[in-house]
């Protein structure tokens, strides 16, 4: 019976997030052996994806090792990332293998280390040695090295974004994997980048630049020798040498092949490049569209602190606006975290007033706090699951939540810093979009996958955060100087 090891070492690193991740952000995800099929079994993963591949091939024996995955946030201190990476190690110095499952981000950061997911294949390569197939899946907004495409036998990236294609993309490597061990294919790989760090608001797959690329590579797929291309737009926030966007491709047994088609994608996102490049609407301009629109609800969108590009759910500009501009419908504002007033909020008890200040708590390099004073409409345990199409079915665990209503702005404030993309989020806390004109929401694209039937006019902002638009702002220390837009910036 031949044995399949699977592992998941999978963030997502903003070099610029006051948050750093440690082992604790990895509650989040932190699963090994046969606890995992029964947490994964049916959702929108990647591991989802491995228990179903051994469900539906039983000649295959399947060993979970470590499973750990956290919200995207800052960079792993090195003791975090050498822990769990040991782990993982020593779980397959443990045992034989006919093949090996890694699920990556390929966008993690670390302290004072670079190319932290290329180090990850370099050593599970060097353990597992030359000749044992290794797969990976990547997120689209990898950032990755060339040089792993001659580690690994074969990897994938997801094709969607929202990405509801996280089962599909593992059950694709794991597929390759399969007829890889059995000598039916022998898939090789080319990764080409391009010189540019896309910024990935307009970096859907449904419409726009990347879905042209994106049917690009299906089109490029109907040729039987390629096997899988996927196009990378990269994470425009994670500060290495590898930054930026490409493409890789796998061929079976023809390396020219696999170059000349990565190139072929970078070229048609070359032509491409200036239409990523977009601006948005300021706080105080999006919400005053909002408010004025005759089709609601309508969501205001703040990108720049969405927790899912490592928003850290504490930049208070969006809330400043929203005050300012002294709403009469409901409005619902999702969200902060802020552990302290929760705290505060279940003490005082629901109906009871409450007052303080809501961002700014973290950082005042976005904003200052914003003061308020309302009271508390509900306390919650913070727990679901996900009901959209992103990740679901997994479960999610806020920490105690409180939903404090300000006049007509009801305001959820977490314990720790989740994500606001799905709808089982707003149904904790008994809100009923129906009754709902305006949600201010830190989210970004992952969002739309849900509520795009659900609000029919959907409004992006850009305001001050660890995940705004203009990229060239930010301190790149690691990346190179010659990548737009970073070199326009030094102009
Ligand atoms: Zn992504």
């Amino acid at each position: 019976m031949p044995c399949l090891a699977i592992a998941r070492f999978w963030h997502e690193g903003n070099s610029f997030s006051p948050v750093p991740t440690d082992l604790k952000s990895f509650a989040y995800e932190w699963y090994i052996g046969q606890e995992a099929p029964a947490i994964y079994r049916g959702t929108g993963t990647e591991i989802g994806g491995a228990v179903a591949f051994l469900e539906a091939h039983p000649e295959w024996h399947g060993t979970f090792l470590r499973l750990a995955g956290a919200n995207p946030a800052g960079p792993l201190p090195r003791d975090t990332y050498e822990t769990i990476l040991a782990e993982i190690l020593a779980g397959l110095r443990d045992g034989t293998w006919d093949a090996v499952f890694l699920s990556l981000h390929g966008a993690m950061v670390v302290e004072d280390m670079d190319l932290a997911d290329y180090e990850i294949i370099r050593r599970v390569r060097a353990v597992i040695g030359p000749d044992i197939p290794l797969g990976v899946s990547f997120d689209l907004h990898a950032n990755l090295d060339p040089r792993i495409a001659g580690l690994v036998n074969f990897a994938a990236g997801y094709k969607e974004h929202p990405h509801i294609d996280m089962n599909e993309t593992a059950l694709r490597v794991l597929d390759v994997l399969d007829r890889t061990v059995r000598g039916v294919l022998h898939p090789v790989g080319h990764i080409a980048k391009i010189d540019a760090i896309l910024p990935s608001i307009n970096m859907r797959t449904a419409e726009g630049p990347m879905a042209e690329l994106e049917a690009f590579a299906r089109a490029l797929e109907f040729d039987p020798r390629i096997l899988d291309v996927s196009p990378f737009g990269g994470f425009s926030y994670g500060d290495s040498t590898a930054a930026g966007a490409g493409a890789m491709v796998f061929a079976d047994a023809d390396a020219a092949l696999a170059q000349s088609a990565a190139e072929r994608v970078v070229a048609e996102m070359r032509h491409r490049l200036d239409r990523f490049y977009i601006t948005l609407p300021n706080a105080a301009d999006g919400i005053a569209q909002a408010l004025a629109s005759a089709v609601t609800p309508v969501a205001v969108v703040d990108a720049g602190d969405n927790p899912l590009s490592g928003g850290i759910a504490d930049t208070p500009e969006m809330l400043r606006a929203l005050f300012a501009a002294q709403p009469t419908v409901p409005v619902v504002f999702a969200f902060f975290a802020d552990p302290d007033l929760v705290r505060r909020c279940v003490a005082a008890g629901e109906g009871a007033p409450i007052a303080g200040t809501l961002g700014g708590r973290i950082s005042t390099s976005f904003g200052a706090p914003v003061p308020f004073s309302g009271r508390v409409l509900k306390i919650t345990d913070g727990k679901y699951v996900n009901r959209g199409p992103v990740m679901q079915g997994l479960p999610m665990a806020l920490g105690t939540t409180a939903l404090i209503a300000v006049d007509t702005i009801r305001i959820i404030v977490t314990t720790e810093c989740g994500s606001a993309h799905d709808p089982a989020f707003l149904d904790l806390h008994d809100i009923d979009m129906r009754e709902v004109a305006v949600l201010c929401v830190k989210a970004k694209n992952h969002f739309r996958a849900a509520f795009r039937d659900i609000c029919p006019v959907m409004i992006d902002i850009d305001a001050p955060g660890p995940a705004a638009l203009d990229i060239a702002s930010f301190p790149f220390r690691r990346a190179p100087p010659t990548l737009r837009p970073l070199r326009d910036a030094r102009r």
